[in-house]
C-alpha cells in the first residue's frame, strides 16, 4: 500500500482486523516527507522506491500479489509509477482516490489549476489578509506579494523566511467550524487558499468561509494515471480480499487444480 492519507491508515487498519487465513501482510509505504508517521497497522517502509525501476524491483523481491495506491489526491508522480511498475510486472493496482469537492450555491471559489495560478488569483482579487491552508512543502509562489498578510497553517513549521508578512499557526486536523471561524475572524481573513484534496478531514474551513462569505482560491489535482480507482475505504477493502491472495471475504479458498 503506497500510503500519506488518512485513507490508507483507515484501510491498513481494516486489512488486519479481518480475519483472513493465510493473514495479508500489508506493506505500507510513506515517502518519509514527515517526521512522525502516526501508528498503524501493517509493515511499515519509508522513503522512495528510486523510480519505477526501483518499484520494479520491489515488487519482485517483496513478492507483491497486488498494490494499493492510497497515496494523497496531490501526490503527482508517484501514482503513475505505480501504473508504469505494476503493468510491467502485471501486478493488479487499485487507486484509492477521494472524491474532489463540490461548490455550492453559497460558495465563493476561485478554481486554478497551481500555486503559482492561485498566486496570481491573490493579486487579481486584491485579497489583503489570506489564509494559506495549501501545505507548508511549496510556498514559494506566494513570497513576492509583500502587500499581503499571511496566515500560514501547517502540521510542522514551514520555511517562510522569504515571506515579508507572515504568521505561522502550526495546527494538525481535524478541526471544528466553529474553530475555522475563530481563526479567520482573529486574523481577518478575506480569501484562504487550499488545494482541493477532497474528503471530510479539512472541510470545515470551506463551511466556515460559506459562513463569513470568505472567498476560497481551490488548487485543482494534478493529473491520474487512467488505472482502476475507488472512492471509499470499504470498496478498496473488497478489492484487496479479491487480489490479495486466494482469499473470498476473509476465507481461504483451496488452490486451484495444477
Ligand atoms: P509524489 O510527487 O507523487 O512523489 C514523489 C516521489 O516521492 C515519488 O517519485 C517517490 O519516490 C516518492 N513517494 C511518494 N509517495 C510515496 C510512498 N507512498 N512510498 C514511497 N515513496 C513515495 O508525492 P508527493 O506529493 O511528494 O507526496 C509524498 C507523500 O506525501 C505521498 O505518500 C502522499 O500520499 C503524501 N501526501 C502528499 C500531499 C500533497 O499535497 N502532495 C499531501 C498529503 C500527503 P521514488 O521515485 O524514489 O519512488
Amino acid at each position: 500500500m503506497l500510503a500519506g492519507t488518512t485513507e490508507a491508515r483507515q484501510l491498513a487498519e481494516a486489512i488486519a482486523t479481518t480475519r483472513s487465513s493465510p493473514p495479508i501482510v500489508v506493506t505500507v509505504s510513506f515517502a518519509g516527507r514527515t517526521s512522525k508517521t502516526t501508528p498503524m497497522a501493517g509493515e511499515i517502509r519509508v522513503g522512495g522506491f528510486g523510480g519505477i525501476d526501483g518499484l520494479v524491483a520491489f515488487l519482485r523481491d517483496q513478492r507483491i500479489d497486488a498494490v494499493l495506491d492510497a497515496t494523497h489526491p496531490f501526490a503527482a508522480i508517484m501514482p503513475f509509477h505505480a501504473a508504469a511498475a505494476c503493468e510491467s510486472t502485471n501486478t493488479p493496482l487499485l487507486r484509492l482516490l477521494r472524491p474532489a469537492w463540490d461548490m455550492t450555491q453559497r460558495d465563493r471559489w476561485v478554481r486554478v489549476a497551481s500555486l503559482q495560478l492561485a498566486a496570481r488569483a491573490l493579486r487579481t482579487l486584491g485579497s489583503k489578509h489570506v489564509l494559506l491552508a495549501s501545505g507548508r512543502q511549496e510556498l514559494a509562489p506566494f513570497a513576492a506579494l509583500d502587500d499581503v498578510e499571511f496566515t500560514v497553517r501547517s502540521i510542522e513549521p514551514p520555511d517562510v523566511s522569504g515571506f515579508t508578512h507572515a504568521e505561522v499557526v502550526l495546527e494538525r486536523g481535524p478541526f471544528t467550524v466553529e474553530s475555522e471561524i475563530t481563526l479567520l475572524q482573529r486574523r481577518s481573513i478575506d480569501t484562504i487558499v487550499t488545494k482541493d484534496s477532497g474528503g471530510s478531514a479539512t472541510i470545515e474551513k470551506l463551511e466556515a468561509a460559506r459562513r463569513l462569505g470568505i472567498t476560497v482560491v481551490i488548487v485543482d489535482r494534478p493529473p491520474s494515471p487512467d488505472v482502476a480507482t475507488v472512492s471509499t475505504v470499504d470498496e478498496a477493502l473488497t478489492w484487496v480480499l479479491e487480489h490479495a491472495g486466494p482469499f473470498e471475504h476473509g476465507v481461504a479458498m483451496p488452490d486451484a487444480p495444477g
